[in-house]
């Protein structure tokens, strides 16, 4: 029996959890729960997250990395008996204003970031949904997205350097300028190492935004609008699709007014600090629907682009009220391709009989077919729906996930994806990185794969 009460002296007694009721609490994520872990770590310091590294390497438990676990790959959930060690309490943020430059802990809020950087007219432009909940920690092992990466990018591209800790207990600051670690730790799940701090680099808040909606009869005119605009230069700080199922579900929870028959619906923001260009850019795109038969409502001031965008914001709850859990799919195929991938996608649910409704970023072909389901609706037939809907993705040329991450749910089609070729590649750099398995064991490569 590994001895916890040695780790609780090390670090802290109020660090260590070992009450069931609290232990419970630290097995699921948003999408999925796993095993119960024998103990959760709450550390405050990098140097706690060391020792906890070095007592759990001594002890021979896997850890299991947690931000706020809004993740909705299962990612964060223990898949054996281990550690959670979770960030929250490391929260730390501090900001350089002359540097343009956030130091982040990884239990700090996505939102906080900006919030903080706001005083000095600047933000932190990755935007997942979830930023008023997720954790920069969470963000940068998923390599968060969210509607604005079309033009600002992912978490990603915002990572000067990272603290992280090796599964010796060992403690690296590394910059992405040379020999880039911190590329491989982004968006490796938390299989690598865990990341203790950030330094990230924030930008200054655009002056002038400018907003329109267009909505089409089909989904493939709204692609082929989104393509000549694209065609044409122009890079949209927004770019965001509602297929028809998702423009009825919030039409029935809100009455927005939204068109009931149309097949799609686009909403769209372009920004900078130069007017005229930025209006430019919306005439663009304007066109653009307008030559594909897109209808387009341009906003005529701020109080009006809040009303088109509750359309967007609506999403969430609108479909809570359909069925109380669903399965938020994450696909990214070409733009090219999305008439046909959102239309397979649409008769896969018919087939299941499933409720079903797609929207994303479209901007970089991200698109969420989210999976309606209750309480008494067959979980396998959900999980092979999903696998179904991952299945068209890469039969257009596209990949298992945008933004959300392999995390256990993904795992099954990895294979499918990169092939074992890729595959090795993977655990080769998983076995150079964490040769003991420590990190998150159980994520992202095929039981069958070995390490
Ligand atoms: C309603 C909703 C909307 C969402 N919208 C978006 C969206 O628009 N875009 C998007 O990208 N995602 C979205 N997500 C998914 C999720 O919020 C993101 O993946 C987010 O980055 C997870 O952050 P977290 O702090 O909750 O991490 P967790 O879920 O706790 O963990 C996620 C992964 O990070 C690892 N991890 C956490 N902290 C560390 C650390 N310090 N070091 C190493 N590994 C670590 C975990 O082991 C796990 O693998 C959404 C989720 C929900 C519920």
């Amino acid at each position: 029996m590994p001895d916890l009460q040695q780790l609780a002296r090390s670090i802290g007694e109020d660090k260590v959890l070992t009450d069931l009721a609290d232990r419970l609490l630290y097995r699921y994520d948003a999408i999925t729960s796993g095993e119960v872990p024998i103990a959760v770590v709450l550390p405050q310091t990098t140097a706690d997250v060391a020792a906890t590294v070095r007592f759990a390497a001594r002890e021979g438990l896997p850890l299991y990395p947690r931000g706020a676990a809004s993740g909705l790959s299962g990612g964060s959930v223990p898949t054996e008996e281990g550690i959670v060690i979770s960030f929250t309490r490391m929260r730390g943020l501090r900001i350089d204003e002359v540097g343009r430059i956030a130091e982040v802990e990884p239990g700090v809020i996505t939102l906080e970031v900006s919030e903080a950087a706001a005083v000095y007219g600047l933000y932190f432009p990755p935007d997942p949904a979830s930023y008023k909940q997720s954790t920069i920690g969470g963000n940068l092992a998923e390599n968060a997205g969210g509607p604005q990466c079309f033009k600002k990018g992912v978490t990603g591209d915002y990572v000067e350097a990272v603290e992280w800790v090796d599964y010796r207990g060992d403690v690296h600051t590394s910059s992405r300028r040379a020999y880039d670690l911190p590329g491989l730790l982004i968006g490796s799940e938390g299989t690598l190492g865990l990341i203790t701090k950030a330094w990230l680099r924030l930008q200054k808040k655009p002056k002038h935004v400018r907003t329109l909606m267009a909505h089409f009869a089909d989904v493939a005119a709204a692609a082929r609008a989104v393509a000549a605009a694209v065609a044409q230069g122009v890079v949209a700080a927004k770019l965001e699709f509602m297929d028809n199922a998702c423009i009825n579900a919030v039409e029935d929870a809100f009455s927005l007014g939204l068109p009931r028959q149309a097949g799609a619906l686009l909403l769209v923001d372009t920004d900078g600090d130069d007017l005229e260009i930025v209006e430019e850019e919306l005439s663009l795109v304007a066109a653009a629907c307008s030559a594909n038969g897109g209808s387009v409502r341009r906003a005529a001031d701020e109080a009006e682009a809040q009303r088109l965008w509750r359309a967007r914001r609506s999403i969430s709850p609108a479909l809570g009220r359909i069925n109380p859990f669903r399965m938020n799919e994450d696909i990214v195929v070409p733009r090219s391709r999305l008439a046909a991938v959102v239309s397979e996608i649409r008769d896969l649910g018919e087939a299941y009989q499933l409720p079903l409704v797609q929207f994303g970023h479209i901007g970089d072909g991200n698109l969420h077919p989210n999976i309606l389901y209750d309480k008494n609706t067959p979980m396998k037939r959900v999980h092979e729906l999903a696998q179904e809907i991952a299945r068209v993705a890469l039969r257009h040329g596209g990949v298992l996930s945008g933004e959300h991450g392999i995390g256990l749910m993904k795992r099954p089609f990895l294979e499918e994806a990169l092939g074992s070729a890729g595959l090795r590649v993977i655990a080769d750099a998983k076995r150079e990185f964490d040769p003991i398995n420590i990190f998150n064991p159980g994520k992202i490569l095929p039981d069958n794969y070995p390490l």
